[in-house]
């Protein structure tokens, strides 16, 4: 029989698989200590366990490892790791250091399906979705390495986390119980380019997780040119899963809008913006495109940023400009990666 990575399994699913193998249920709360609070990778080495369970553990199970492939430290202390999988994929985790809070930027797939223009791992086209104990290795691996000081966690690294939903979601689960790593549901972000039907489930949990979208047009025809994903959820009903989702849920949507010169960030455009999103608790993020070295897209100058976010600021909606972290390091998403694999 083949052995299971046990950091596939939510709480409840490792009581019902402890209890499957003759032991009691709170085994499993105590491997949960185990394995995501002391971060121990035998079971030979969990000793207040009784060597008979430990040996059925060993017997059905296994727990899985990340390897560091190599680790790039930026002049403003953010660091940007490449993850070795078991069967060879690489994978990206960034981790940003900033007053109020220390987060790490994981991935969720091994490349992308949606193609977005500006996006480095879209450009790889799509292998495979991270399991839920990948998913968990990366937060793992930094928290050895940096303490209880890391808490907040931003699904905003390789991938498209709502299309690979049911692992997210599982890893969620991990994160956010006060048995494994605690983090706090609101300090647990999902950015995403806008999978409505995945948008509506999350919806459906009522968890306080907060919830990203990647806008970056306020049109139609300009939004699928940069995002394809547009032609398949396009921007009118994806505004209307939006509203529903922060009236539901009380939480407030934050709209990514990477500003690329001459493309999305004409003045015109954050007018469009404001009427397209006031009216709902939402508030925009802008964000300075930080080109790949053989991107043909550039970043507009400061000036341009600072407008449009006056703009919006001008007509009620609140906005933020995101502070770009690691330029020196290729941190945007799919950089080192593609760096290494040249
Ligand atoms: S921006 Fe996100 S959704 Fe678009 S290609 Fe990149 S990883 Fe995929």
């Amino acid at each position: 029989m083949q052995k299971r990575d046990i950091k596939n399994f939510t709480l409840n699913e490792l009581q019902e698989e402890v209890k499957d193998i003759g032991a009691e249920k709170y085994r499993a709360v105590q491997l949960f200590d185990f394995l995501y609070k002391k971060g121990m990778e035998d079971f030979k080495d969990m000793l207040s366990l009784p060597s008979s369970f430990r040996d059925l553990l060993q017997k059905y199970f296994y727990i899985s490892k990340i390897g560091l492939e190599n680790l790039v430290k930026s002049k403003d202390q953010t660091e940007k790791y490449l993850f070795k999988l078991e069967d060879g994929n690489l994978i990206e985790s960034v981790l940003i250091f900033s007053i109020k809070r220390v987060t790490e930027c994981i991935s969720s797939q091994i490349g992308c399906k949606y193609n977005c223009l500006f996006c480095e791992s879209g450009k790889k086209g799509f292998t495979r979705d991270l399991t839920v104990s990948e998913i968990l290795n990366q937060v793992l691996f930094v928290k050895k390495r940096i303490g209880s000081i890391l808490n907040n966690i931003v699904f905003m690294g390789i991938g498209e986390p709502l299309d690979n939903y049911g692992n997210v979601a599982k890893a969620i689960c991990i994160l956010n119980s006060k048995d494994a790593f605690n983090i706090g549901a609101r300090r647990i972000t999902i950015s995403t380019c806008g999978v409505i039907p995945a948008i509506k489930r999350l919806q459906e949990r009522g968890w306080q997780i907060e919830l990203s979208v990647s806008l970056h047009a306020p049109e139609n025809k300009l939004r699928s040119y940069l995002m394809p994903v547009n032609n398949i959820y396009p921007l009118p009903d994806l505004i209307e899963t939006c509203k529903n989702y922060a009236e539901k849920t009380k939480r407030q949507i934050t709209f990514e809008y990477i500003l690329i010169k001459g493309v999305n960030d004409s003045l015109n455009y954050a007018d469009k913006l404001a009427k397209l999103i006031g009216g709902f608790n939402s508030k925009v993020n802008l964000i300075t495109f930080n080109p790949a070295p053989d991107s043909v897209l550039q970043a507009p100058g400061i000036s341009q940023v600072k407008s449009f976010k006056s703009k919006l600021a001008a007509r009620g909606i609140p906005t933020t400009i995101r502070i770009s972290k690691g330029d020196d390091i290729s941190a945007a998403c799919g950089q080192l990666k593609n760096l290494y694999l040249k």
